[in-house]
This record gives structure tokens, sequence and C-alpha cells, in this order.
């Protein structure tokens, strides 16, 4: 006969099945029971592959919806694909060699659409595979007609409200994306660059200043230099012109704060639009005229004159070679400089006109701070970084995106008289690429109407998932709103956290969830962050394959919440192993259980007492936790509990209760500790380990308890088992002894099974005593044991709590 194996593969596809088809995990659109609802984070649709790190940050919250599951609440937890916008365009770009200015818009969505179905299949295998109890009929998709009606109906409400302006003021853009980007798209790159030194002729004199520059190629918008008003040196040049070498343009000379005087020389031009500060600059400056030379493409146009056509780097060896010739380099210095980048593509951003939505943050500081304390975050620590980001905004929120695979903006325009034309809600979702104005005319008679032709930013519909989730604006759900818990990783709290808070204050003037919990990442074994580039991509489904999901699970629970961690197959491994003990020590309960009465309630012994009230303690401290969204102690701490307390030590002390006739009476006491025991660790485990506990359940307690899965069992509750505080002392006695045994026949070499004879000189009344010498005998195989009590050593390290010798080994 084959020996009775745990088979992790085989066992987890069935339980996978049997939950899709038995509808387990379905959110009851219609049940009384308290709603815990997940705003899940929607993955962007846009990974061939899913690495470690993905499968343990949606495992982490995975938990918590079985927790709150078995705490009979009704949880409403769906899946989104986040698969429109930039990352998506980004990836189509690259895996299909295409750029978006070569092809039809329509071209271009089709690849989209066609890469967003194979992700989306790539995230329903490795949820699946993981376990996740995923209400899949709730999917949504972010391109899909609910989420695009109800970003188009969060523009129109923000524009009613008056949260929204046009603009045309500079905007930060992308020259490899070739779209506007916003504060929260920004990166810091730290780089070396070279501060160059030059010499500009004071007009009309033999002088020269000396302004420093690290962009030449940017020379030829010079519209200013400037020193700082309380600069002695530069103080007889103020008010005069300067030409500016290489394009010999007469620039006057200003006195302005901006300038530094311990930066460089002292003395800076200006070129708008280098950076934020000539944003600054130019508007203290109206009577500057701006000329921008640059085209979207990273390119120069016509307004840089000789330089057209070439590329930023181009135009820079130019000016740079031009320079030299003029002999006005007086000095080159090596500086190291952090510039904002776009975080998607690292490309340094550059600023451009160009006519776009924003949604007005800036004025709202205070109150978005307040919302901000208006959730529960956990840890709390990462409120701060909320706060600081809040704090440190200096742009309000530009949502147009010069792309095309987005949720197109509900607007278009009258050629006429320029008004803004918008759709009615009941109209929504409109694209007008494709659509005429619904309502045909302008108020002003014109029929002559153009569409808008931007997309909005992919976080103008990810900051409403709570709204789509509830169907805003549809069938909406009752009283959904807020939801329960946003989980999601720390490096989106300034975009989709941010994001989410400042929508449903402005919508509904309340925060989007009670609670919010953040993860931290996945890491390799070595502390670096994974990604193909790195070559440290540890593929999720390959470690699922090699040992199980519940395994790769144990290794998700083994961080505090919010700190990264690094993959350690070590970890995953010893997961393994708990699924295999669990396993036997399972089926070895059962084999003594064959005549245990269920229902019956025999009296306990000290020893049953003690692990009760283990076990007690136990679940008082993992249910405390858990509702804290500490998953990882729970864990470790029934991980003890069953190593230790209960195989360790009850499963051996009780097997003499079995085996010697003699004490059969005390049988049934030990088959109910057993059976109820084995039972709350199963419980207790479920959330993180589903699998192993589910084929557990199914095998030795459903015949019992008869509820379809273990999953939706009542999560154990303290009450159920007593605690008996006298029982614990005298039972950890029992335990010092038995170890002190242990210790001393694994140093002599000798079988644990081999008798001894031996002396304790302990604290333990004699009476007390006497409630587990029996329990100690049969497990250390002791013929005789002379017991003394001491009043002597109460307390103190093991070793020293009590004397215990042995008299004689045969
Ligand atoms: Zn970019
Ligand atoms: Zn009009």
């Amino acid at each position: 006969m084959a020996k009775d194996q745990y088979n992790p593969h085989e066992t987890e596809a069935k339980w996978q099945e049997y939950w899709k088809k038995n509808n387990v995990f379905s959110f009851d659109q219609n049940a009384d029971k308290e709603v815990y609802s997940i705003d899940t984070p929607p993955p962007y649709a846009s990974a061939a592959h899913l690495h470690v790190g993905h499968g343990m940050h949606y495992s982490q919250f995975e938990f918590i919806a079985r927790f709150q599951r078995m705490l009979g609440k009704n949880v409403f937890f769906p899946m989104g694909y986040d698969d429109n916008g930039l990352p998506t365009e980004r990836y189509v770009e690259k895996v299909h060699h295409v750029d978006k200015s070569k092809v039809s818009r329509k071209e271009f969505i089709a690849l989209c659409l066609e890469e967003t179905k194979k992700a989306g299949k790539n995230y329903y295998d490795l949820f699946t595979q993981l376990g996740f109890s995923i209400d899949w009929s709730l999917l949504y998709q972010t391109i899909g007609p609910r989420a695009r009606r109800v970003a188009q109906l969060s523009f129109l409400d923000l524009h009613k409200k008056r949260y929204l302006e046009r603009t045309d003021r500079p905007t930060m853009w992308c020259t490899f994306c070739q779209t506007t980007i916003a504060q929260a798209d920004l990166d810091d790159l730290e780089r070396s660059g070279t501060l160059y030194h030059v010499k500009a002729n004071v007009k009309g004199t033999e002088e020269f200043v000396t302004f420093a520059t690290t962009r030449p190629e940017l020379m030829m918008a010079c519209i200013a230099i400037t020193v700082h008003p309380s600069d002695k040196r530069y103080e007889h040049l103020v008010g005069k012109t300067a030409v500016i070498p290489g394009s010999h343009a007469e620039v006057p000379i200003l006195a302005d704060e901006m300038t530094k005087m311990d930066f460089g020389s002292g003395v800076v031009y200006w070129c708008p639009f280098g950076d934020m500060n000539d944003i600054e600059f130019v508007a203290k400056h109206p009577e500057l005229e701006v000329k921008i030379i640059l085209n979207p493409d990273g390119t120069l146009n016509e307004f840089a004159g000789k330089y057209e056509g070439m590329t930023a780097l181009e135009a820079r060896k130019a000016v740079l070679s031009e320079w030299r010739a003029e002999n006005v380099i007086e000095r080159e210095e090596s500086i190291n400089q952090v510039v904002n980048v776009h975080e998607r593509c690292k490309t340094p951003v550059e600023f451009l006109r160009q006519k776009q939505w924003q949604i007005k943050v800036l004025d709202q500081k205070d109150r978005l701070i307040a919302q901000g304390r208006k959730v529960n975050w956990y840890p709390d620590h990462m409120r701060v970084r909320y706060e600081h980001w809040v704090q440190n905004l200096k742009w309000n929120w530009g949502i147009s995106r010069q792309r095309y695979f987005g949720v197109p903006f509900p607007v278009w325009y009258c050629d006429e008289c320029s008004k803004v034309l918008l759709p009615d809600e009941s109209q929504l979702p409109v694209d007008p690429r494709e659509e005429q104005y619904p309502k045909g005319s302008c108020t002003c008679g014109s029929t002559k109407i153009s569409p808008e032709m931007d997309v909005m930013d992919t976080w103008m519909t990810s900051s409403l998932t709570p709204e789509i989730n509830a169907d805003w604006g549809g069938k909406e759900r009752k009283n959904f709103l807020p939801m329960s818990l946003r989980p999601q990783a720390h490096d989106i709290i300034r975009t989709w956290a941010f994001y989410t808070i400042v929508k449903s204050y402005f919508h509904h003037k309340r925060v989007p969830w009670n609670d919010i919990m953040i993860s931290g990442h996945g890491l390799d074994e070595k502390g670096k962050k994974i990604s193909k580039s790195a070559g440290n991509f540890i593929v999720a489904q390959d470690v699922i394959k090699k040992y199980s999901a519940d395994a790769f699970r144990f290794w998700a629970a083994e961080t505090k919440l919010g700190e990264d961690l690094r993959y350690q197959e070590k970890d995953v491994a010893t997961g393994q192993k708990l699924l295999v003990k669990l396993y036997n020590a399972a089926r070895f309960v059962f084999m003594q259980l064959s005549d245990f009465d269920r229902a019956s309630k025999p009296e306990l012994t000290t020893i049953d007492r003690w692990l009760m009230t283990k076990l007690h303690k136990l679940i008082v401290s993992s249910t405390k936790q858990w509702k804290e969204y500490d998953y990882s102690r729970p864990k470790a701490h029934t991980e003890q509990f069953f190593w230790h307390q209960f195989c360790d030590l009850y499963l051996e002390i009780v097997k003499d209760r079995f085996y010697d006739e003699k004490r059969a009476d005390q049988k049934p006491a030990a088959q109910y500790g057993l059976y109820h025991a084995l039972f709350s660790v199963l419980q207790l485990f479920a959330p993180i380990m589903p699998h192993i506990t589910e084929e557990l359940y199914h095998k030795y307690y459903w015949s019992d308890k008869k509820i379809k899965s273990v999953h939706v069992t009542s999560w154990p509750a303290a009450d159920d088992f007593l605690v008996d505080e006298q029982a614990e002392k005298i039972g950890d006695f029992a335990v010092q002894v038995i170890e002190a045994a242990r210790k001393y026949k694994s140093e002599k070499k000798v079988s644990l099974k081999t008798p001894v004879t031996a002396r304790i000189v302990g604290p333990l009344q004699e009476d007390e005593w006497l409630l587990i010498v029996d329990d100690v005998k049969g497990t250390i195989k002791a013929q005789d044991i002379q017991y003394t009590f001491t009043e002597e050593i109460k307390s103190g390290p093991v070793e020293e709590s009590f004397v215990f010798e042995i008299i004689q080994t045969s």
C-alpha cells in the first residue's frame, strides 16, 4: 500500500476548482451581514511574467480577506485591471516595437487591447494558482465601459464644482513618452554634469560678466541674466545689457532674489523653460518675452534659429563648439546634480506650454491632510509619507495626456465662441474623438464643434476605484462607501492613495475607506529590487511549481506589514515542511480518535487544560493582531504552538494514555484535546495556507461540521477554551522536566525510550505534582521519580528553577 503522503499540487488544484464550483467566495448582494469591502489594487496590465514580489504583495491582503470572512463578514473582494493609460502604451511600444506616432490610433488601441487581454490572463492564472479568494464576477477594467463612465462622471462633477481649470501655463513634458506628466509621475535622478562658466560682454563696455549653466543647448531661449540684489560684486551691472555669446542676443541684466550668490559664478542665465524655477521667474517678469524653443519630441523648433531640427544633444555640441571658438568658456566644473525625470522612462522632464486640464489641489492642502487623518493607517507611520507629499506639492494635478489609449475627456469645444461643451451625465460614456457632440450645437448657435483629442491621466480613473466598485452613477450599491480597506504598496502613496483621497473628498466630502494597509516590496535574496534588467527576476509561478502555493504564501507572511521582504527560498522550504508536518500530525491524531465521541465533554486533566489555556491565549492575541492587519505574528505564534506545544509536547505526553491500559480512563480527555486543538490550529492557519487546511478540514472535520469550507467556518472564539492559570503553571513545570530529560538522553546518546529513574526538586506543591506525575513519567519513560518540594526556587532561568537528576538509566 502506498504511503499516505501530502501531494500539494494535486490538492491545491482540487480545492481551487472546488471553491470556484461552489462559489465559496462570492459576495452576497442581498445578505444582511456586515460588509467588509476591499479596494483591491488593479495591477497594470503590462507584465508578461509576475515576480515573487507581486505574489507577496497581493497575498498579504488576501490573508485579510480570508480572516474577515471567517469573522462572519460578507467580504467584497474584487479584482480590477488597470489597463488604460501610459503603462500599457509603453508596454505595447516595447513588445511590438511600434511608435505611437507612426501607427494609426485605431491600430495602436487594437494592440493595447490585445496585450491587456494577455496580461489579464496572466494575473488570473497567478492569482488562481495562489488560491486567492477573489470574487471574479466583480472584475472591472479601467478601460471598460463602467470605469470610463465613472471617470467621465468624475470630470463633469469636478467641472460643476469648479475644481477644474484649463490653462496653458507651462507643464511638465516627457519628450520620450510625448505627453504632459504630473508631479506625482516624477522621480529624482542623481547624475554628474558639467557647469560651464561662460563670459558675456556687457554691451557698450570692455567688461565681461560670467554666468554659469548646465544647459548650453537652451541658449537660444535666453531672456535675461540675473544677479542677487545684495551681491556687491555685480551691483554696477544691474540695468545694463549683456550680449550672449553664440547667439549674440542682447538680454537685460536684472537683480533677482532667485539668484544664488554661492552657486557657480553667482550669475544665472534664464532660458525658459529649463526647470521649475524658470516658471516662477517668468511669472515674476511678465515684461520678458518667452520663446519656447523645444518641440514636443525634444528637437529644437524655428525659434532656435540655426539649431532648428537638431536634438537637444546635437544643439548642445553645436553651442559648445561655438563658445569654444569664441573662447568664452572660462571654466568647466564637474558637479553632481539632481534632475527630475519621468518615473516610467527616466527621461529628464522638459517644460512646454500646452493647453491642459488641471485639478486644483494646491489650495486644498490643509483639508486633504485632514482627510488623510480620518483614515486608519497600518502601519501608522505611513501616514507621514502622505502628509509630506501633500505639504510639498508644487503643482496642481494636470490630467491631460497627449496619448491614445486612455479614457477620453467628455469635452468638445465650440470653434466660434470657444465655449467648453459637455454632455449630460446620462449620455456617458462618450468618445468625442469618434462621436459628434450629442447636443448638436453650441448655445451661441454654432455647429462648428471640435473634440478634445487628449485622454485623461490613468490616475484620473484609478483614483476612482471605490466609485467603480460602488458603480457610482449606475446601479449604485447602497451604503457601500467608504470601503473597509485599501491595501497598497508604499511607493504609490503619493499617487494612488493621494488621488483617491482627493477624489473622494471633492465628490462626496468623505474618506474613500476606513483603513489603509501599506505593504513593502519583495526584494531578491540580497535585498535588491527585483527587475528583469537586474537579472534577478524570480517568476512567482516557478516557485509555486517547485514547492506549493501554501509554502509561497507562508513566505509572504514572514515580514511585518509595511516592510520590504527578501525572497529566501529557504523560507518557502520551511513552509513546505510545515505542510507535511500538519498533514502527518493530523493523520496521527485521527488514528487515535476512532472511538472518540464528538459530543462528549470529558473531564480534562491538568495537561489538557494547560494546552487549552495556551490555545486560548494564542487565539486572543492572534485575533487582536489580525484585526490590526498583522498577519506575521499570528503566523509565527501559531507555528510555534503547533510544532512545539501541540506536536512536540502534548501529542507525546498523551500517547501514554492511548497505549497504557491503566490510563484508559483519561483517554477521552486526550481525544478531546487533540480534536479541538487541531481544529483551531487549522482555522488559525487557514488565511495563510488555505489549501492544506481545507484538505485536512474535509478529510477529518467536514463530516462533523457540515460547513462547505473551512474558510467559512467561524473564526475560533477564545471563550470556547477556558483559561486555567493554575493548570498552565503546573503544565509549564511538566514541560521543563520533560525537556530536561530529553536533553539528558540526547547528551548521553541514549534512546528517548530508555527507562530512567529521576530525582526532582521543584517549586510545585506535592499535590500539584501529583496532577502531572503520570504524564511526566509516561513521557520520559521514568520508572520512578522522587519529588521534593522546595520554596527556594520559584523563578529564574529554566535550568536553575529546579533540580533534575537522573539517578539511574537502564
Ligand atoms: Zn516618459
Ligand atoms: Zn459657441
